[in-house]
């Protein structure tokens, strides 16, 4: 039996020197395996080739079925390694574009360990493109939210300057930065939170002059603002270019907050308000108070949903919008559907 071990073992060798592969040495292997065999099976027991090859076919047959055995355990584990869910693979240019610096992997640890979001979402976070309308109540906690998530940037557009009167809500701002462009101070906030985000401030009122080649550098719009022009101005624009944006709102002690989004099958902001109200039924913060906490629920509302919109986690707010009702503690969701007559996108289908 040795004998033709040693046999298999030079054949395998000489297999390799030559650089048969694999297959071809497992071939040969199995040829001598078969004619062994078949010396057993076809002469007379006693005869001196059987003696010196083992003696009996049995031990033969015993061997070949251990070598088959190990060899079909091995096949199937590669099988189930290839299974593995492609969501949890590392995306082919993971050593391109937006790849983390030192640090990055721990601080967005509790992130990756999320099965929605994972190594391919903090990724996908990291290469997004999210522009904040208003730098005021709503935009304060979504770019602080944004900017410790890993959004990778931050596009800020807002024309105040900080008030005294804006800190008991705008929590990015600080009471040193009194009389700073608002989308200063937000970039030093960010900076500070999270010095691998990258801030571009926009110290203007956004306008049609510039709205379209401006969203043209984003993937998805926050709107934070707090008057109507501008509002329908971001929403006419983001249909065009079939960006989602995600719209927060805030009277008093009520905030809304939905996912306009044409091009993904949920309305516009237009479907749901085709016209604006009349300033007295609508009057702003300054007019008619706001509570200090409550931008800070809608817009960390928001920036969740920013964070689902991203990275796929999840059931976004597309086709809903939820009314939390801070006096009363409670809140609600209502379906949305897109109007057929909307001038903006035409019933949902997009500009
Ligand atoms: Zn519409």
């Amino acid at each position: 039996m040795a004998l033709v071990l040693v046999l298999a073992a030079a054949l395998w060798g000489l297999g390799h020197l030559m650089k048969v592969p694999v297959a071809g040495r497992q071939a040969m292997v199995g040829l001598l395996f078969v004619a062994v065999v078949s010396l057993h099976l076809v002469l007379p027991a006693g005869h001196p080739l059987r003696e010196a090859t083992g003696g009996s076919a049995g031990e033969w047959l015993v061997l070949g079925g251990l070598v088959a055995l190990v060899w079909l355990y091995a096949r199937g584990l590669g099988r189930l390694r290839r299974r593995v869910r492609p969501e949890n693979r590392p995306p082919p240019d993971s050593a391109a574009e937006g790849a983390f610096r030192a640090g990055e992997l721990d601080r967005y640890a509790r992130h990756i360990m999320l099965r929605e979001i994972g190594g391919p979402g903090q990724r996908a976070l990291k290469n997004a493109r999210v522009l904040v309308i208003g730098a005021g109540g709503l935009g304060a906690p979504v770019m602080l939210y944004l900017a410790a998530a890993g959004v990778g940037t931050i596009g800020v557009i807002d024309d105040d300057v900080v008030e005294e009167t804006n800190l008991q809500r705008q929590i990015i701002h600080a009471d040193a930065r009194i009389g700073m462009p608002k989308v200063f101070s937000a970039e030093a906030a960010i900076k500070a939170l999270n010095p691998h985000v990258t801030v571009r401030p926009y110290h203007r009122r956004l306008d049609g002059a510039i709205a379209h080649d401006l969203f043209t550098d984003y993937d998805l719009i926050i709107d934070g603002t707090d008057n109507f022009d501008t509002r329908y101005l971001a929403n006419r624009v983001a249909v065009e270019l079939s960006l989602p944006m995600i719209s927060g709102a805030l009277a008093q002690w009520e905030g809304q907050v939905s996912t306009f989004h044409p091009a993904g099958g949920a309305p516009c902001y237009r479907c749901i308000f085709p016209a604006p109200p009349a300033p007295h039924l609508a009057p702003s913060c300054a007019e008619a108070g706001v509570l200090g906490p409550l931008p800070g629920i809608i817009g960390t509302m928001m920036a969740a949903e920013a964070v689902k919109e991203i990275t796929g986690a999840g059931q976004g707010l597309r086709g809903r919008m939820v009314i939390w009702d801070a006096l009363f503690g409670e809140s609600r969701t209502i379906a949305l559907k897109p109007r057929a007559d909307c001038p903006d996108c035409g019933g949902g289908k997009g500009a």
